[in-house]
């Protein structure tokens, strides 16, 4: 996406602490009888395979890929990546497999589409997206844009509640989409808002959750962008308040904000048709759209922080839609 602004520190916090307890063996063991009442099941906050999360950011960020553009042999890797997680995961292509191919200018671009059929609303859905594009390799020196929080970032946490959700179904079907050509305007998204896949009607569309850069912390905020326009989803940003250990604020969604991300990333596809969204995104940093942007510069616990919170959005939107 394209925004500007200054950046003030990095911060992250990684740790993992095991405890055991062993209890001391008796002769005489009591019984305990179980509650009348069901136990209130507090679900945790972290939901996703953090390490396959991690792994996929890494991979797609690294020099092999050649920054993912457009029209290049390496967007092939993404490809052959995104569509092996897909199908690992176990979720179906849609409509007409899992690419979407549309051409620009003579160029092939590929969106990569999969969904899960909700349980009880499978006609209503929820477009849960990231693009995994980016912006190739520098002129001159060959040095690579690898794109780590843009978006290679985006696409894991995508790929991580595709996974999730398949083994706990949501009652409205959710469309996982991994957008192609985003760095030239959007074009992947707004392809398919304009060609929707088989039968699939825009009043079918629900929402929209777009993730674009969310592996940094390096103000310690995470944005939630949209409910400007769509007050009625601003409960997705005040339910999860306090989840994070970064601040998670509602913003930069109008003109009076300091910037305005409406239409600054693939949710501004949807937006355009009047389809609900927010937009989860960092603000940018001193590496956006450097050949800096590389994965040892991303926060891991930042990154699976803010794909947890995103797949939390899903939850409560398949819970309040
Ligand atoms: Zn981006």
């Amino acid at each position: 996406m394209k925004k500007t602004y200054l950046f003030l520190c990095t911060a992250f916090f990684c740790g993992l602490i095991f405890w055991g307890c062993q209890k001391e063996s008796s002769t005489t063991p009591v019984i305990i009888a179980p509650p009348v009442d069901s136990p209130v099941v507090v679900a945790p906050f972290k939901i996703l395979d953090s390490i396959q999360m991690i792994t996929d950011l890494e991979q797609l960020s690294s020099d092999a890929f050649k920054g993912r553009k457009a029209g290049t042999p390496e967007i092939a890797l993404a490809h052959t990546l995104i569509q092996t997680r897909l199908r690992q995961a176990g979720v179906d292509s849609f409509a007409t497999g899992f690419f979407q191919p549309f051409t620009l200018s003579g160029i092939e671009h590929k969106n990569l589409l999969a969904v899960i059929k909700g349980t009880s609303k499978p006609d209503e859905y929820i477009v849960m997206g990231a693009h995994y594009d980016h912006i190739g390799v520098r002129a001159g020196d060959g040095d690579v844009y690898n794109g780590a929080d843009d978006n290679a970032s985006g696409v894991a946490a995508v790929l991580a509640a595709a996974k999730y959700f398949k083994t706990h179904p949501p009652k409205h079907s959710i469309i996982f989409a991994l957008w192609a050509a985003e760095e030239v305007g959007l074009r992947g998204s707004k392809y398919f808002t304009d060609n929707l896949p088989g039968t699939l009607l825009l009043t079918q569309l629900k929402f929209n959750l777009n993730l674009d850069m969310i592996a940094r912390s390096d103000n310690n905020k995470i944005w939630g962008c949209g409910t400007f326009h769509y007050p009625a989803f601003r409960y997705l940003v005040d339910s999860l308040q306090g989840k994070t250990t970064v601040e998670f604020k509602a913003g930069f969604d109008n003109a009076a904000a300091p910037q305005d991300w409406t239409n600054l990333s693939d949710q501004g596809s949807f937006h355009s048709k009047g389809i609900p969204f927010l937009y989860l995104g960092v603000e940018d940093h001193a590496d956006y759209h450097k050949v800096t942007d590389e994965f040892s510069k991303v926060s891991p616990a930042r990154v699976n922080e803010n794909a947890n919170l995103a797949a939390q959005m899903i939850l409560l939107l398949d819970r309040k839609l």
